[in-house]
């Protein structure tokens, strides 16, 4: 009966994940999949979550259905923190916001709204991306393409090019792009560079869509913002997929937000009655739980403060990371240039190792990175910095 079922071949990034668990190398480092581990290799759980998590457990208590959208506290985080406490866009009513499963359920729902109300958009990703942003948008019968973005023969943004791309987009198409820390290259547009392209998206009619998924990790809180308020300020229409997985350490809560902004209040209640019918159809409600601590770190004062410390200090150690990683390849490879490793921003860097030597690195030391190359700086600490830059300086001496 079910014999005719395509088999699946399992996700790349997942996958990797099973063959690091299968390796028995004592010195494997899991530098694939994006998550971020502390000093000692450990998923950390944040201090603002854990006085969250006691709040919610004591007492306990029942456990009825959320709204479609989830939590009001929820909603007004993801608010707050993308448009900035207190923006015009905010008081004017005009951004219809809902809880979401993390950031892929923000872009689940998001890809269905535009092929249920923008039938004839295309859907543009940088080149590369995120491969489940393809995956999320075809899967909501969106038809995908891609606008050049990264040069990996010089490490840097192919701005140029992108620009006159997008210049030639159909009035309405969606143009997805990251605001701070891409994935997976780590390149970011300046904010020079993002005036200049959201300019051309204004006055070719086009619809951004902006998912951040590391916002704190960057500059700040406010800088990583930068893009998506700016076009907030354009007056362009704009669609938000945040995520809270990795800048609250919540990966398996699911927890992130959709945001959709509208030239008018009137417009963005319509919205936010269309995008409660697609969660309905689709899951019903959010979760609880996460939701919760979402809205207990975020809507109070101390924690909120105490959070933001907290991701900074995890920005930081990764930062310190790049520069220690950066500074023994140097010392061992001195004919290649490693300054893409310190300009680069986020939890990744984009290495530009060939196939060959990826395979090596696995094979040999036990180092895991993704097959395009990408590798997360995050699963770097100071016990296995060294060992991981020997083993890159090792295949790349090849
Ligand atoms: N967008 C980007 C760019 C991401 O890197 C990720 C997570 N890898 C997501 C969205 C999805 O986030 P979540 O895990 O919250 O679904």
């Amino acid at each position: 009966m079910f014999e005719r079922v395509d088999y699946y071949a399992g996700d790349p990034i997942l996958g990797l994940v099973d063959k690091f668990v299968a390796d028995s190398n004592p010195n494997k480092v899991n530098l694939g999949i994006g998550i971020y581990y502390d000093e000692d290799s450990k998923l950390p759980v944040l201090e603002c979550v854990k006085t969250a998590e006691q709040r919610i457990a004591d007492p306990i208590s029942p456990r009825p259905y959320l709204p479609m959208a989830g939590l009001p506290g929820h909603r007004l985080a993801c608010q707050n923190l993308l448009f900035g406490q207190d923006a015009a866009v905010l008081q004017e009513k005009r951004v219809a916001t809902i809880a979401t499963l993390g950031g892929s359920g923000a872009l689940k729902v998001g890809a269905e709204f535009i092929h249920e109300w923008f039938p004839a958009s295309k859907c543009y990703v940088s080149d590369p991306t995120w491969s489940n942003h393809i995956a999320i948008f075809e899967g909501s019968d969106v038809e995908v393409g891609t606008y050049p973005y990264y040069d990996t023969a010089t490490s840097s943004i192919k701005f140029d090019e992108m620009l006159a791309f997008i210049a030639k987009l159909n009035k309405h198409d969606v143009v997805l792009l990251h605001p701070c820390c891409h994935n997976p290259t780590g390149m970011d547009l300046t904010h020079a560079q993002w005036d200049e392209l959201l300019d051309i998206m204004k006055q070719h009619e086009l619809i951004a869509f902006m998912d951040i998924a590391y916002q704190g990790f960057g500059q700040d809180m406010d800088h990583d913002a930068y893009a998506i308020r700016k076009a907030v300020a354009l007056g362009l229409p704009v669609f938000v997929s945040n995520s809270f997985s990795k800048n609250l350490s919540l990966y398996g809560e699911r927890v992130g937000g959709l945001s959709v902004v509208c030239p008018t209040a009137e417009e963005a209640e319509r919205v936010f009655g269309q995008l409660n019918y697609a969660v309905r159809r689709i899951y019903t409600s959010p979760p609880s739980h996460g939701g919760r601590v979402v809205d207990i770190v975020m809507n109070d004062e101390a924690l909120h403060q105490q959070w933001v410390g907290e991701v900074y200090g995890m920005r930081d150690r990764i930062k310190a990371m790049r520069l220690k990683l950066k500074s023994v390849l140097e010392a061992n490879v001195p004919v290649r240039n490693f300054d893409y490793i310190t300009k680069q921003n986020g939890m990744f860097s984009f290495t530009g190792l060939t196939p060959k030597q990826i395979e090596r690195l696995q094979t040999e030391f036990g180092v895991y990175i993704v097959s395009n190359s990408r590798m997360c700086m995050a699963g770097l600490n100071v016990n296995n910095v060294d060992y991981v830059a020997n083993a890159m300086a090792e295949v790349l001496k090849d």
